[in-house]
């Protein structure tokens, strides 16, 4: 695996939608929950379409949509149980706690968390993190493991990518 900013980490290129969905689908194939995810970056990023790939990965049949406005959206899948929350409206990170993140979270789950700075001290911590950014036009999603779980779960997507 590659260093980025002196942790290990690796970025894939994603020229459209179609490899953010593959990459997602490796996600959620490697993924042994309890995990937590933190999806970073600007509006349009594409951190929703990876969120929603993830989900449908996984054969949840049905629209997810993007939480903006409620927040959490959960699904129920045979593996997993998808917390997916978007702090992209919230005005201020104490309305997490009426969303008591903490009695859904079990072993099952996994929780993807879009504009994660914005619930700063009332999320739990990550195991890993993708950043979707832009480098001269071309798309990239960079992911650090930041514990030992989110680590492993990094370096099986890496390697099921090669
Ligand atoms: P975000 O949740 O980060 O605000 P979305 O996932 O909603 O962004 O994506 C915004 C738009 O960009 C969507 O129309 C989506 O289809 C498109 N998109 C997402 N990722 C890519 C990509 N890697 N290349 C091209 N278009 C993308
Ligand atoms: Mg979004």
């Amino acid at each position: 695996m590659a260093e980025l900013n002196g942790e290990p980490a690796w970025h894939c290129m994603v020229p459209d939608e179609v490899a953010v969905a593959r990459l997602a689908t490796r996600f959620a194939a490697a993924a042994e929950p309890p995990l937590v995810g933190y999806l970073r970056g600007d509006l349009g990023a594409g951190k929703t379409t990876f969120a929603r790939a993830y989900v449908h990965a996984l054969g949840y049949v049905g629209y997810v949509k993007s939480p903006s406005y409620g927040l959490l959206e959960t699904y129920e899948t045979a593996t997993q149980k998808v917390l997916h929350l978007d702090l992209y409206r919230i005005e201020d990170p104490e309305e997490l706690e009426f969303l008591a993140l903490r009695d859904l979270f079990d072993d099952r789950t996994v929780l993807l968390v879009e504009w994660p700075d914005r619930g700063t001290g009332h999320l739990p911590a990550a195991d890993f993190v993708l950043e979707f950014g832009e480098t001269a036009g071309e798309r990239h999603i960079d992911c650090r493991g930041m514990t030992d779980r989110g680590l492993g779960l990094a370096r099986a997507v890496v390697e099921s990518l090669e």
